[in-house]
């Protein structure tokens, strides 16, 4: 083609991409870093990652690889055995059946997403979601090229789960998106809750991608793997990062259980886009997935502690803020600075300097509120507390 040939209308971007957002977190964050370029302190809650350091353990198997010259080309779906150590945890611990064939290593959490809504949604097809909900999910969602329709949470506490995904079903819907503990509110669904999901699916004929980013962050209750349900496992893509449970966020480690034909498109998606994950990595990862549970418990304790300094301090301030049941965050109610989350939270960030996210980016079902992370240390929250008692 000659460069005459290149009219206006070929300068253009896939209209695929019309349809998907560019997240508001990276936009705040952004606005952050701008903040403290500029010499100004700031107490961040508006975070999305563990506080502490990846764990020796897994920066020890990291350094040996290279050692050891494990650099080359894995297979695409993952070193034989890491998939190895990810069935037996994912059989044992989160009761999924599991075979060697349902694992494929991808690149965090993120990757496998994308790659489940690739592998089933068509144009025009609806996915359900719990409202408020993680961002990216929606333009995960607009990337296939399908609709995504939002459940209010709310809702479904007041009508039952069954009535509300009932009211948002259509003939185009083929997915439900169920995210457990979910962020942004940290509330994890009960047993009788993934039941009546499950359920649901089953009669209608529906998928399941299932995100259980935060599994392993819970304070009260129990992690219930809907794919660990009677007749689920043929009809979940169970997507899994090392992020969050291994404080492992730049690593870009995690993983998918499904069954086929689901996992054909999972193996085609990861070829063609990034060919697998980095070789070192995936051996770091098998030392993670060595650790033992008391790991965990120790990290739950932390957290905890720190949920319910930022809980208690909120709901004092009357920032009313229920103590969630699981992930790293508080979504607290702001309607007392302003019934609008995005002037509510310009308000803590310029008054107080007291980062967070509106609630409203998690979608309508989130205005009112913002959210905090509490992933951070204990002195910060006291002081940010502090400074919104003193400021505001
Ligand atoms: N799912 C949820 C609910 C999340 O909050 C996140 C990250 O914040 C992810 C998935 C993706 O995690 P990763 O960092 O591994 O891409």
């Amino acid at each position: 083609m000659t460069n005459s040939a290149i009219t206006s209308s070929s300068l253009r971007l896939a209209a695929r991409l019309d349809t998907v957002g560019f997240s508001d977190i990276v936009q705040i964050r952004n606005k952050v870093m701008e903040l403290k370029a500029a010499g100004r302190s700031v107490y961040e809650f508006q975070g999305g990652e563990p506080y502490m350091p990846t764990p020796e353990p897994i920066k020890k198997a990291m350094r040996q690889a290279l050692v050891e010259n494990k650099t080359r080309y894995a297979p695409s779906s993952g070193v034989m055995e890491l998939r190895q150590a990810i069935l037996r945890k994912v059989t044992e611990k989160n009761r999924i059946p599991a075979k060697i064939d349902d694992v494929i290593v991808v690149n965090g959490g993120m990757q496998g997403l994308f790659a489940a809504f690739q592998t089933v949604l068509d144009s025009g097809d609806e996915c359900l979601l719990f409202s408020p909900f993680w961002t990216p999910i929606k333009d995960l969602i607009g990337y296939s090229q399908a609709r995504p329709v939002y459940v209010p949470m709310k809702v479904a506490r007041t009508e039952g789960i069954t009535a509300a995904l009932e009211q948002y079903t259509t003939a185009k819907t083929r997915v439900i998106y169920f995210n457990t503990p979910q962020n942004p509110s940290g509330e994890v669904f009960t047993r009788k809750d993934a039941e009546a999901v499950a359920k649901f699916a089953r009669e209608r004929d529906l998928l399941i991608i299932a995100d259980e980013a935060y599994e392993d962050l819970i304070y009260d209750g129990e992690h219930v793997s809907i794919a660990s349900l009677e007749g689920m496992a043929e009809r979940t893509m169970t997507c899994f990062t090392m992020s969050k449970s291994y404080a492992m966020t730049g690593w870009r480690a995690g993983y998918v259980i499904a069954s086929e034909p689901w996992m054909t498109g999972l193996r085609k998606t990861t070829l063609y886009s990034t060919n697998g994950v980095s070789t070192p990595t995936q051996w770091a990862a098998v030392a993670a997935m060595s650790l033992s549970e008391s790991y965990f418990a120790d990290c739950r304790t932390e957290y905890k502690k720190r949920r319910d300094l930022l809980c208690h301090g909120l709901s004092a301030l009357g920032l009313n803020c229920p103590l969630p049941s699981g992930a790293f965050y508080a979504f607290a109610d702001v309607t007392q600075i302003d019934a609008n989350s995005r002037t509510a939270a310009a308000k803590l960030l310029e008054a107080a300097q007291v980062a967070t996210v509106p609630g409203s980016v998690f979608g309508e079902a989130g205005e009112g509120h913002v959210r905090f992370s509490f992933s951070t240390a204990m002195e910060t929250i006291e002081a940010g507390l502090e400074s919104i008692k003193k400021k505001l």
